[in-house]
């Protein structure tokens, strides 16, 4: 999709630059930095490879950051994948006896990893070791090859993705959760300021309430209101200017946009408020039920406006307030 509110990478968000680089330059998911800090310092301490670190959550909440800011912070080397570019499990072979002592291999959407290939992490994330069969048919034999420590980091959107015995491997879970709005208006004053861009404590504020508790879009968004502060010869941005250009780029006071609002919409209009199923939506909205499930539902669902039931998608209160609509009589909310 084009949206501009996708949390998706597009090759601009791609900015070395804005990343922070350790965890005290990383701003919120203060639990998840507590509880790496101290395990962090005990592996280093032993002199050990940290275990093996699951991220967890929404896309553009920073998970491939903190998988670099664990290198960083354990002085090892990065090697970066993903779990569809790895077509054989060949590949993970090679990737694995490639690494050096300590490495951390990050492999992003790792609930996309082939059967046979997610086979060959098993002994590898266990013992530190590669089983290869050498040959064919009657004479074909397994050889153990041992492999450098190392510490592989997983990122998925949700953690009941993998399979049980992926996810048992990993020794450190970490929930990664939408930023609140204090969080993200540092994240956008420090991004102004690497971008060398003027902002009032009102504009960044103002960024951050219509950036999906996301990163990557308050990212996303600054730029594109940079853009129009330019266009209007200002190099300073304040909540007016800020509120302008979001309305011209139809993202709304919550953050919403046309996407978020036809889905909104479709179940009020077509469904009276639902419940509807996901696959239902999916079809009528045009778009990949993956997308509705991991993409638009998330943020209107920690908003309040939609509710997932066993019986489908049911629109709430604060819905159908928000479409400017009053539920149908006699509906249960
Ligand atoms: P994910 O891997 O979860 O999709 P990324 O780690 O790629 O997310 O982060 C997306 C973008 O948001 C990056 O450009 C990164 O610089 C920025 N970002 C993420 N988390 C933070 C944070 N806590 N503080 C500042 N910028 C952040």
């Amino acid at each position: 999709t084009d949206r501009l509110l996708t949390p998706a990478r597009t090759p601009e968000d791609v900015d070395a630059a804005l990343r922070p680089k350790s965890l005290d330059d990383f701003v919120g998911q203060q639990a998840a930095r507590d509880n790496l800090r101290v395990f962090i310092a005990a592996a280093k301490a032993r002199g050990d490879a940290l275990d093996h670190v699951l991220f967890f959550g929404p896309p553009g909440l920073g998970k491939t950051t903190l998988a670099q800011i664990i290198a960083r912070e354990m002085g090892v080397g990065f090697r970066a994948t993903s779990g569809p570019v790895i077509a054989k499990s060949g590949d993970l072979a090679a990737l694995l006896t490639n690494l050096e002592d300590g490495d951390v291999l990050f492999i992003d959407e790792i609930h996309r990893l082939q059967p046979a290939v997610e086979e060959v992490l098993y002994p590898a994330m266990e013992d530190r070791a590669l089983d290869l069969m050498i040959g064919e048919g009657p004479s074909a034999r397994s050889v153990r090859i041992d492999l450098p420590r190392f510490t592989l980091v997983g990122a998925t959107t949700r953690q009941g993705l993998l399979t049980t015995p992926l996810r048992d491997r990993f020794g450190i879970p970490v929930r990664l959760t939408f930023y609140t709005v204090a969080e993200l208006t540092s994240v956008v004053t420090r991004a102004a300021s690497l971008l060398g861009l003027g902002i009032t404590a009102d504009g960044a504020g103002e960024v951050a309430r219509r950036s999906r508790g996301t990163p990557r879009i308050a990212g996303r968004l600054l730029r594109r209101v940079r853009d129009f502060a330019h266009a209007a010869g200002h190099d300073t941005v304040d909540a007016k200017a800020a509120d302008g250009a979001l309305n011209r780029l139809e993202v709304d006071k919550l953050g919403l946009d046309a996407m978020d609002r036809r889905y909104l919409t479709m179940i009020a209009d077509i469904y009276r408020g639902g419940p509807v199923g996901v696959e239902t939506l999916a079809a009528g909205l045009s778009e990949p039920r993956d997308t509705i499930e991991e993409v638009i539902e998330p943020y209107l669902i920690q908003l309040g406006l939609v509710a997932r039931t066993a019986r489908g998608r049911c629109l709430n209160a604060g819905g159908w307030k928000h479409l400017g609509l009053n539920p149908p009589a006699g509906s249960q909310d």
